[in-house]
């Protein structure tokens, strides 16, 4: 129960924090009202966590505390000794696994249908972040486990990295104005807000481009990194754009519509 506080106190103040900061200085301009989005996205997210809990129990945590118990995976096998250096070691490797998870959930028709959820709002702010289709959450939370079973991780490495994504996609969805020359220096090494719009392009050329969470690395070592929009910069997808398509039902039933 502490983990889940930890993660909830940390989920609930980052999200409180760069709502706002958007409200006070926002970047873009919206093309729709928050009204029209907002309370579709966020029961979207309360959909997830209730779908999570019911199915998968005490999701990532639960699964940390078996494999520790029964001392499976790499952690284990190496004998390492719980450590900051370990915890950061294991961050690197999950941030790498779900970007691979992200390029296959773009190539993947299936797979695309359900993550084309996420792409489908018209704008990009605090609440995009974890707008996802509860089949896509499901499917991530097992990626997940196995990945928690191949590594050993502890559950506090577990916790400090789903800390560490849930605030890293809040901060980058946020429609917030970053100072140039901070924001270039910040991108070198993490996924910035102007990095990640660019994944978002009604263009497919550039969504399917910029697919890091939390480290910009990847991009640039597999070659999927683009600097700014070559496109006018529109964002979300062509063939959803109304008001009606960001409807909590409209969102659930989308990858099944022909
Ligand atoms: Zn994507």
């Amino acid at each position: 129960m502490k983990w889940e506080s930890i993660r909830l106190f940390a989920f609930i103040s980052t999200f409180s924090i760069f709502s706002i900061l958007e409200y006070f200085f926002p970047w873009r301009k919206r093309e729709l009202s928050r009204l029209s989005r907002w309370p579709s996205n966020l029961l979207l997210i309360l959909v997830n966590s209730l779908t999570l809990r019911l199915l998968l129990g005490a999701g990532s945590v639960g699964m940390a505390l078996v494999v520790t118990a029964k001392k499976w995976g790499v952690v284990h096998l190496l004998k390492l000794t719980p450590s900051l250096s370990v915890d950061i070691a294991l961050i690197i490797f999950f941030d790498l696994a779900i970007y691979l998870q992200h390029l296959a959930s773009h190539l993947i028709a299936p797979l695309w249908r359900l993550h084309r959820v996420h792409h489908t709002d018209p704008d990009l702010d605090v609440t995009s972040a974890l707008r996802f289709h509860p089949l896509e959450i499901l499917l991530s939370m097992m990626f997940k486990f196995l990945l928690i079973v191949i590594s050993g991780a502890s559950v506090r490495s577990v916790v400090l990295f789903e800390v560490v994504l849930s605030s890293m996609a809040i901060f980058n969805h946020s429609n917030i104005v970053i100072p140039e020359r901070f924001e270039s220096l910040l991108r070198k090494l993490f996924v910035t807000p102007q990095m990640h719009i660019i994944h978002h392009s009604v263009e497919k050329t550039e969504s399917d481009t910029n697919f890091g969470f939390n480290l910009s690395i990847w991009d640039r070592l597999f070659k999927t990194y683009q600097e700014s929009f070559d496109s006018s910069g529109v964002i979300g997808q062509q063939k959803f754009r109304l008001a009606s398509d960001q409807k909590l039902t409209s969102l659930l039933t989308q990858p099944f519509k022909k």
